[in-house]
């Protein structure tokens, strides 16, 4: 008898790191393992976020019976609201995820479109056609889940973010006990793992070893006040550095928007443990000694108008910075994000702070696999196919060639890419499709900024543009000069023979334009035409040229 197939489509986070969305479809049904966001680099201005693109999943948004989160880190959740404002569709994962999930929902107004549904580690549950295990998995936010499913062509095991940690803050274990016991009861048809950290070698440091550096480095600065900047996500991190602290005599000031928001939910579920009497609000602050102050704020990937960088530009309205300040960074700057962390760190060394980050001390580890743990995970489960995920596609090569050294067949080894779509059957996996899989970016509201417009405003980024203005009297004559604006292109008011220039180039293109009876529309392409030789020539650029002539009676 032969099996129903399933499919997988994979709308993010293969080929970049971030907005990371995998759809798995049974039986004519889709369940989405995660809905993440991707940040903005500078070949993208005035982006707040890309997202995975939406056009496949319209056209199925009736088959869509749910969202499974495997964490709570933007790459994965972050997307989730965008999802919402286009499908109704409920939300599971862990306490944590789901606390941090509705905390967004709720502030973009979206409660009504979803439900939430808490999963405790190990849980079995069925969702429409989907029948599924979660499992405890070590990261770098708490609660984080690998999802394993038991479909039609066998149990498919999906990491999430992963790292394999012995030692958790929490002791909150990953199960790989379950895991190689999915191999030995059923046999693991499919591994999807990710990818981020396959270029690295040996095995990352557990989190805990974070702890004993910052119980030797703290005591050292007693006498002075001591900011600690990391990812709000990271409770595990942010509980160790409040229990140096607090033992230290330190209150701690949450500063941040999402570190005040984290601090609160995680709290209020028990993950983080803090004294109610070692936790004040910032404008408080002014109440404390320096050496009874530990500020732990957001920031730690230089993000402009995150509390960091807002301190280290003296532009905090309830700090302000100085040579009595230790300021640490416990946190590796995301790839692309090295340029303003390294602006943040000379403003702090200007204003005298101390600083230090973990390019100097052990301030920091990773939240993902190594390739020894990646080799210990696929050696666990042995899967019949391996399929890296999450990852540039460098990444997804080295994850896909790791297996392959551990003895895994070339031919069982699938690096597939974004808007790929996989097919298990009885025959085994091949990729069967492809859909459009463009990155979606948001601006404030604007929540689809086509390619093109970003064109705009990268050529604007770079030249300027100019605008030239004629005005034509009644019996089609050029009346005054050509009235030449710009911004950006070059300094008007400096420039000034320059535009002088330009407009006799512009009256004398128009004058003949008009002698040979040309209309408008022609008028108008003349000038730019114009213009846009002119400029070329004298400046070397190429702003965006418009023109508009206007008529008057
Ligand atoms: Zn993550």
């Amino acid at each position: 008898m032969v099996s129903p197939n399933v499919t997988i489509t994979f709308l993010g986070g293969l080929g970049e790191v971030g907005r990371n969305s995998t759809c798995v479809e049974i039986d004519g049904k889709l369940l989405l393992i995660d809905f993440g966001v991707m940040f903005p680099d500078v070949t993208m201005p005035g982006v707040d976020v890309i997202l995975p693109d939406t056009d496949w999943l319209q056209n199925r948004s009736q088959d869509l019976v749910g969202v499974i989160v495997t964490h709570g880190h933007e790459d994965h959740l972050g997307g989730v609201p965008h999802l919402l404002r286009e499908f109704e569709v409920p939300l599971y994962g862990s306490e944590l995820t789901m606390g941090l999930a509705q905390q967004k929902v709720i502030e973009a107004r979206l409660e009504e479109r979803t439900s939430f549904h808490v999963l405790s580690d190990g849980e079995r549950l069925q969702i429409g056609p989907f029948d599924l295990e979660v499992l405890p998995i070590t990261h770098s936010v708490p609660e984080s889940l690998c999802v394993v499913l038991y479909t039609p062509q066998g149990v498919i095991v999906h990491t999430g973010d992963f790292k394999l940690d012995w030692d958790p803050i929490d002791g909150r274990m990953t199960d790989i006990e379950r895991l190689k016991a999915l191999r030995q009861e059923h046999g693991v048809r499919l591994l999807m793992a990710d990818s981020t950290n396959a270029d690295k070698p040996g095995w990352s440091p557990s989190e805990s070893t974070i702890g004993d550096t910052l119980r030797e480095l703290v005591p050292r600065w007693r006498d002075r006040r001591l900011i600690v900047s990391c990812f709000a996500s990271h409770l595990h991190r942010v509980q160790q550095i409040c229990d140096v602290a607090i033992s230290e005599g330190r209150t701690i000031f949450p500063l941040g928007r999402s570190m005040v928001n984290n601090i609160r939910i995680a709290q209020e579920l028990g993950i983080l443990n803090l004294p109610h009497r070692s936790i004040d609000s910032i404008d408080r602050l002014g109440d404390y000694d320096p050496e009874a102050v530990c500020v732990i704020c957001t920031g730690s990937q230089g993000e402009t108008n995150a509390a960091l960088s807002l301190l280290a530009r003296d532009n905090h309205p309830d700090l302000s910075l100085s040579d009595d300040d230790v300021v640490l960074l416990s946190s590796h700057p995301i790839p692309g994000n090295e340029l303003p962390v390294y602006r943040i760190i000379n403003r702090l060394t200007r204003l005298g702070c101390e600083v230090v980050h973990d390019g100097h001390e052990h301030v920091h580890t990773t939240g993902h696999a190594q390739r020894d743990e990646l080799r210990h995970l696929y050696e666990a489960i042995l899967p019949e196919w391996y399929l890296p995920v999450e990852g540039e596609h460098r990444m997804l090569r080295r994850n896909a060639d790791l297996a392959i050294e551990a003895g895994h067949p070339p031919k069982r080894t699938v690096v597939a890419s974004d808007g790929d779509q996989v097919t298990i059957d009885d025959d085994g996996l091949r990729v069967s499709g492809h859909i459009a899989a463009p990155y979606r970016y948001v601006d404030g509201l604007l929540d689809d900024l086509s390619p093109e417009l970003l064109e705009d405003r990268r050529k604007l980024g770079e030249g300027g543009f100019v605008h030239v203005t004629v005005v034509l009297g009644a019996a089609g004559e050029l009346i005054g000069h050509p009235d030449i604006s710009t911004l950006g292109w070059l300094d008007v008011e400096r420039s000034v023979q320059v535009l002088a220039e330009l407009e006799i180039e512009v009256t004398e293109a128009v004058n003949s334009a008009l002698d040979a009876g040309e209309d408008i529309d022609t008028i108008e392409r003349i000038i730019r035409r114009t213009t846009g030789r002119f400029v070329g020539n004298r400046t070397r650029r190429r702003p965006p040229i418009s023109a508009s002539v206007i008529l008057t009676d």
